[in-house]
């Protein structure tokens, strides 16, 4: 099958092209940038999703289009760039698979369409109103409408997964990584607390900040500890194949992620003891980060199984960052 995967250079994209070429599938990445490889089966299209020239070209042939792709910025000086990518990107794309009627398609959209820290109810399942709380979510909402256009105007059956937060197990515990940097390192935090211009977090984080590194544990006001999803993003790829391949997944709506949420009081304190550093507890301004998706339907329907707890990812995160600090 030609497979036309978008964001195929970024995190998840590039697994799933390795796991596509593996089973000796065609592939074709369309990305921003180049992913840097050059495989049998594997042909490469950098450019813009809005680019409508790029997109023909990156969608001629195609018989299926995994759209993974997407800008992923919380910042307000980002909304103009998240909307042109993720909404008009998704659009044009979509514009042009119409004239090319690949058989599936599977959209990459996002738990931020949920309320998720205030929402309706727990645990948020496919039925939950979408009320998403940020321009990202929002952008992932409108791109779920394209998608369900393109599929009834363009007769092309499309699945959408809303996926949980998602890493590469070996950044958990980078303090350079896009987002365990701040989620979980102190001075990390503390930048992007200032970034986003939150004074109170700032003040709060920076008093127990002693100029050497830490791990925080976050909790919100009344000291209630976050939680949330962080599945790996090798579970993500199974489930997107899944999506793929299966005839039920036409004209389906699935939560993808891992079953469990991750308790930041358990976690914090395995990933205190991996990585032998100090770990200091703050109490943030506000109602703070605390959810849990259920994954019940794709594991029903699909028979979608989540290999990696936050142990098994903790473990080898702290292998990667040992072998980081060998190299220098
Ligand atoms: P990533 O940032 O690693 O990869 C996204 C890729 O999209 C990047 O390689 C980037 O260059 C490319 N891209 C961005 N804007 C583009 C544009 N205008 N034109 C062409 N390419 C563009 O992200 P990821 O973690 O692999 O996420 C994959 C998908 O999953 C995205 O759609 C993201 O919104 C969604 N998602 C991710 C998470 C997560 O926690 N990682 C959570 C929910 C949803």
């Amino acid at each position: 099958m030609a497979i036309l995967v978008t964001g195929s250079a970024g995190r998840i994209g590039s697994r799933v092209v390795d796991r596509l070429l593996a089973e000796g599938q065609t592939v074709t990445g369309f990305d921003l940038r180049s992913a840097g490889r050059s495989q049998p089966g594997y042909r490469e299209i950098v450019g813009a999703f809005d680019d409508p020239a790029a997109a023909r070209e990156a969608v001629k042939d195609a018989e299926a289009i995994l759209h993974l792709g997407a800008f992923m910025s919380w910042l307000t000086a980002d909304a103009d760039k998240v909307f042109r990518a993720n909404v008009d990107g998704t659009r044009i794309l979509m514009e042009e698979a119409a004239g090319v009627k690949p058989a599936r398609i599977v959209f990459a959209s996002s738990g931020e369409v949920y309320p998720e820290n205030v929402p309706d109810y727990l645990p948020v399942d496919e039925n939950h109103p979408l009320k998403p709380r940020s321009a990202y979510g929002l952008s992932k909402q409108l791109g779920e409408e394209i998608i369900r256009l393109t599929e009834r105007s363009a007769g092309i059956p499309a699945t959408i997964l809303r996926f949980s937060h998602t890493q590469d197990a070996a950044e958990l515990l980078d303090e350079t990584s896009f987002f365990s940097g701040p989620r979980f390192f102190l001075q990390p935090k503390i930048r992007q607390q200032e970034a986003f211009g939150n004074a109170a977090a700032v003040a709060a984080l920076k008093a127990v900040d002693d100029g050497t590194p830490a791990l925080v544990l976050s909790r919100n006001e009344n000291g209630r500890p976050f939680r949330m999803h962080i599945t790996d993003s090798r579970d993500m790829v199974d489930g997107i194949l899944l999506a793929l391949k299966s005839e039920k997944a036409a004209g389906r709506t699935y939560n993808l992620g891992a079953t469990a949420p991750v308790d930041f009081a358990d976690a914090l304190p395995l990933m205190a003891q991996a990585t032998g550093l100090p770990l200091k507890t703050v109490d943030l301004p506000g109602s703070g980060v605390f959810y849990e998706t259920s994954n019940a339907r794709i594991r029903a329907e699909l028979g979608f199984e989540p290999q990696w707890t936050i142990e098994r990812m903790i473990a080898e995160a702290a292998a990667a960052r040992a072998a980081r600090a060998k190299a220098g």
